[in-house]
């Protein structure tokens, strides 16, 4: 029998994967909905998640920790800023997210964190900054990508896949 591919550069690769932080607590799961179906070392899904799946075959399930630094970075605190109340012909309150057009047209997420005297406090880290990740990963598919893939930079998983 052939060795089954390993994960390695330009492999097309589908996982299931369950996203837990340090309590326990579900972040997100494929089991919602589709399996992850990405393109091995473009960049597609977050570096330690990548690295860690570097040599697994299909088939195969893991539990991989990835630190904050190596998922969605570590907490920024000059990303935390108020703005004048008056800056929102709105209504603005905790929790919200909120979305703004930066210089390069490129869409900013900022999330609500406190709205008081002082203003509308924002926080434009993304949600899982500083968080440690933890992923129960089922490897379900590794092949050879197509060239479309490469050119394109992305895994065209079949239906659902619009440019
Ligand atoms: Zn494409």
């Amino acid at each position: 029998m052939a060795e089954p591919m390993k994960i390695a550069q330009d492999c097309v690769v589908t996982i299931d994967y369950t996203l837990t932080d340090d309590a326990g607590a579900v972040i997100d799961s494929s089991s919602d909905g589709e399996p992850l179906t990405y393109l091995h070392g473009h960049s597609q899904i977050i570096p330690g998640l990548e690295k860690a799946l570097e040599g697994k075959v299909k088939g195969e399930k893991h539990q991989m920790h990835v630190p904050a630094s190596e998922g969605y970075g570590d907490h920024d605190p000059e990303k935390v800023f108020t703005e004048p109340r008056d800056r929102f012909d709105f209504e603005v309150e905790a929790g919200q997210i909120l979305q703004a057009h930066g210089e390069d047209g490129e869409t900013l997420t900022f999330q609500v964190v406190e709205v008081s005297d002082q203003g509308v406090k924002l926080d434009g880290n993304h949600p899982l900054a500083g968080k440690n990740l933890n992923f129960d990963v089922t490897v379900i598919e590794v092949r050879g990508a197509a060239a479309e893939e490469l050119e394109h930079g992305h895994a065209h998983s079949g239906d659902g896949h619009h440019h």
